[in-house]
């Protein structure tokens, strides 16, 4: 092995690690860097959001059955060495409370503000994406891709009329913000959480705060 290639082994590694522990700093509550190959693409991860049907389908651009393919994100994610893969944790009385999804089909906040809540910390989840995606472009990584956690239409285009891209055809309202989440790409979040030894409970809409331990929101960002 030549010396500029075990330095630039030493640079991956170590930028990768830096942008893990900006993860932590910018709000996740844990962060790892994980080989590409560890993200696991399930066709039956885009099919829980079709069978039923989810609130989202149809009015999200990001969202199935619109958004990437099973076989995009395939390729996509062959093209990569490593990642970085954190979560952010919501506590169980907030992501859990009682009759929160009938609020959410309604589309009105609920007096507690759990809602409000719990879209602030889907939000921290887009944004910590975009800042990994920004500071890896500073260290030369120039063909990112991240993920986020939900839909991007109720975080950021709530009280619009719908989302302009499926509306139109025409940009995307929040470019610097919006993401497609890993579940919306087939990705198995709850299996990858597990390999990265995080305790992860599935959150239905009748769940009761007492129920599941806490939420994660989790987020990637395929570095190079
Ligand atoms: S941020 Fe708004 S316009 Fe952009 S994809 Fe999401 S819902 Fe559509």
């Amino acid at each position: 092995m030549s010396v500029s290639s075990v330095s630039t082994e030493v640079d991956i590694k170590g930028n990768l690690e830096a942008l893990r522990k900006l993860a932590l700093a910018r709000g996740a509550h844990d962060a790892v860097v994980i080989p590409a190959s560890d993200v696991i693409v399930d066709p039956r991860v885009r099919l829980k959001c079709l069978i039923p049907l989810c609130y989202m389908a149809l009015r999200c651009d990001h969202c199935p059955p619109d958004g990437y393919s099973v076989e995009e994100v395939r390729e996509m994610v062959s093209r990569y060495q490593w990642a970085v893969f954190y979560r952010v944790t919501v506590k169980s009385t907030i992501i859990a409370a009682r009759n929160l999804s009938d609020y959410v089909s309604a589309r009105i906040f609920d007096p507690k503000a759990n809602l409000l809540n719990l879209g602030g910390n889907y939000i921290l989840v887009f944004t910590i994406t975009k800042i990994l995606q920004k500071k890896a472009a500073s260290m030369g990584y120039a063909k990112t891709s991240g993920f986020a956690a939900g839909n991007c239409r109720d975080p950021f285009c709530h009280f619009q009329p719908g989302c302009r891209k499926l509306m139109t055809g025409n940009n995307c309202r929040h470019p610097e913000l919006s993401s497609p989440s890993m579940e919306s790409c087939g990705m198995d979040v709850y299996s990858m959480a597990a390999r990265a030894g995080w305790d992860i409970y599935p959150i239905g809409g009748r769940c009761e705060p007492e129920s599941v331990g806490r939420g994660n929101l989790c987020g990637l960002v395929l570095v190079t």
